[in-house]
């Protein structure tokens, strides 16, 4: 069934001339339930943990009232789920001003290495806690691109981040940049390769979108909000940019940003 919603607008002020916009509304009401979902998960990854809260506050008051070993556990337990509370109220904010602001005006020259130097700086804590040893395989004059460099830094954490997460325990991350001249297009990539189990073939075009996970009790035990690529998705359009995966199974996954020569 398709239904056709009619606009009218005007083109030129006095030339009387109008031009009929067709507009599938059955896309329109593809968007709304596309958004019903996106609400009512959000709302399910949030109310999971606050429930939490609760039933331990509940239990605080009652039967572990004087129960100090409990007590601490309990505090634990509940200090963990307000932190995923916060990163998904963190995300989700991402992904609502990433949405209110769609195309991309002011953008600077980004140097990569600042970038990757930076993200690799930052998530150092994280690949200390699943071993992982980031490898830099980029020089020190790697290229420039336009862009947001913050924008771009929760692009590279976001994939780092997960190649850490979801590769191989004490495997190596590596994050690689290769130039316009080596490219037929003349664009500039970033990868970031890691050696764990990899990504099923099926998979890997849904896991851009939001809240999707291969599996949700290792994104959830992992920290994920399974909004991160959903994230970088939304980053890279409005630079131009695009995103690439490509996995073999057992030998890792390899996430690369695409940047189209200026
Ligand atoms: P999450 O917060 O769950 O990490 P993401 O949007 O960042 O959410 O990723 C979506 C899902 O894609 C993850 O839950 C995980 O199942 C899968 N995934 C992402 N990166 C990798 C990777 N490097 N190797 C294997 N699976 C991955």
């Amino acid at each position: 069934e398709r239904v056709y919603r009619v606009t009218a607008s005007a083109v030129g002020r006095n030339t009387g001339l109008y031009v009929m916009v067709f507009k599938d509304q059955s896309e329109a009401r593809r968007i709304d339930r596309m958004r019903a979902d996106f609400i009512a998960n959000a709302s399910h990854e949030l109310r999971t943990p606050l429930a939490s809260v609760s039933g331990f506050i509940e239990t605080l008051r009652g039967p572990a009232r004087d129960d100090v070993a409990a007590r601490e556990q309990f505090l634990q337990i509940m200090q963990a789920q307000t932190a995923r509370m916060a990163r998904l109220i963190d995300d989700l904010l991402s992904l609502s001003r990433l949405e209110m602001k769609p195309y991309f005006r002011t953008g600077a020259k980004v140097e990569l290495k600042d970038v990757l130097d930076s993200v690799i700086a930052s998530l150092a804590p994280l690949a200390a806690d699943s071993e992982v040893v980031i490898e830099r395989d980029f020089s020190d004059t790697a290229s420039a691109v336009f862009g947001d460099r913050d924008e771009l830094i929760q692009v590279f954490e976001n994939l780092v981040e997960n190649a850490c997460k979801y590769g191989q325990k004490g495997g190596r991350v590596v994050v690689s940049v290769a130039g316009p001249e080596a490219d037929p297009e003349g664009e500039t990539t970033v990868t970031v390769r890691d050696f764990g189990p990899g990504i099923p073939e099926e998979h890997i075009p849904r896991v851009t979108e939001r809240f999707y996970r291969i599996d949700a009790e290792t994104s959830r035990a992992q920290k994920g909000t399974g909004l991160g690529l959903a994230i970088v998705k939304h980053i890279l359009t409005r630079h131009k940019a695009w995103l690439s995966i490509s996995s073999k199974l057992g030998e890792g996954a390899a996430f690369t940003v695409h940047f189209p020569p200026e």
